[in-house]
């Protein structure tokens, strides 16, 4: 764990180690002010976190485009104004031991939110490690993906047998998960981009 907190350094990316996942949320409300605005990405691991339900309670402002009862006009405007917020809270579909981190998004709110936020906190079980980028694009492709369909009722090749068929994943029989790809290999801004790793298996 410290070759890959040594590695993200390298990137102006900090790494932070912590042992469960209560201690990872003990670190994301020290991190973020209560008085910040926050956008999130769909994502079981902040799911199991139960981060947003803590962060709504203590005053922050979510822009929560899972609230049940909500349009899709206003679920698509909260995920706009997520984007832009104070903090993005986000998990990867892999990372590498080199320190790369891999995000598979549909519509690509997640990587606008990863782009435009003011900071970016990427949650993460230690089950998400892989050798190398190559290893990382393959566990978002070949593992993430697919259940990631299967939760939620994409219509894809891999969502009944869990193989990607990316060359015959195309609409319009097809609805396509795998549609923008973001990997990220360093950070230009300083202290903008944290990873907490979390040494659980989380997600997937
Ligand atoms: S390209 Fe299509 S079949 Fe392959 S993992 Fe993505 S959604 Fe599934």
């Amino acid at each position: 764990m410290d070759n890959l907190i040594k590695n993200w350094q390298k990137r102006n990316i900090s790494g932070l180690f912590v042992k469960s996942k209560d201690q990872a949320v003990k670190k994301i409300l020290e991190i973020i002010p209560s008085s910040a605005s926050v956008g999130i990405s769909g994502s079981v691991t902040l799911d199991q976190l139960g981060i947003v339900k803590l962060l709504e309670s203590r005053g922050n402002k979510v822009f929560n485009q899972y609230k049940s009862g909500i349009s899709r006009e206003e679920s698509l405007k909260l995920r706009k104004q997520g984007a832009q917020a104070d903090y993005y809270l986000t998990s990867a579909n892999a990372l590498s031991r080199e320190g790369e981190l891999v995000f598979f998004s549909g519509y690509g709110h997640r990587i606008a939110g990863i782009a435009n936020a003011g900071k970016v906190i990427v949650v993460c079980g230690i089950n998400k490690i892989t050798p190398n980028i190559e290893e990382a694009l393959k566990r978002s492709r070949e593992y993430a993906t697919p259940l990631n369909c299967k939760r939620l009722d994409w219509v894809t090749p891999c969502f009944k047998d869990g193989i990607c068929r990316k060359d015959v994943c195309l609409f319009p029989e097809y609805k396509r998960m795998c549609c923008q790809i973001l990997t990220i290999e360093a950070e230009v801004a300083p202290d903008r981009l944290k990873v907490i790793m979390i040494d659980e298996k989380l997600g997937f």
